[in-house]
């Protein structure tokens, strides 16, 4: 497995050199929407700390990821009275991760309506805003 990148695109967010549409943050990780949604209200949460993935990822990180998860996955199901939620989490090339800082998805589902692409198009900005917006208000 390759060693952790400190450039890649999350390591870049997390030290405020580009810019991410916000949901909350915590001393161990932090949650944002996913540029590419698959669905409105598609949102990642990763830790603070560099981690590439699942398998080099210490304990109490993964464990404060996922009680964040928690925390977002209760408020996209209110803020979009979604129907179910499904969350994903991929680990190097072969298993799908395209960017290798550790994030889980979150994305809200609604009965009888399929899951866009994996990497799809870029979202306009003001629709993740105010997708943010629903989340942040549910929290
Ligand atoms: P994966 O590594 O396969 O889980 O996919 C990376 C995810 O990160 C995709 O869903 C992308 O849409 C998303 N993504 C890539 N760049 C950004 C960015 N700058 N801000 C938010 N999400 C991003």
């Amino acid at each position: 497995m390759d060693k952790y990148d400190n450039d890649n695109i999350f390591a870049r967010i997390l030290r405020g050199k580009i810019p991410a549409t916000i949901l909350c943050e915590d001393d161990m990780t932090l949650a944002f929407m996913d540029i590419m949604p698959r669905a409105d209200g598609h949102c990642l949460v990763i830790p603070k700390a560099p981690s590439r993935n699942i398998l080099d990822v210490k304990p109490q990180d993964i464990a404060a990821v996922m009680q964040t998860v928690q925390k977002i996955s209760r408020a996209v199901m209110k803020g979009f009275d979604a129907d179910g939620l499904t969350i994903q989490q991929f680990n190097e090339q072969a298993g799908g991760q395209m960017v290798f800082h550790l994030h889980v998805h979150v994305i809200p589902r609604f009965d009888g309506v399929r899951l866009g692409p994996h990497t799809g198009i870029m979202a306009d900005t003001d629709l993740l805003e105010k997708n943010a917006e629903i989340i942040r208000a549910a929290l």
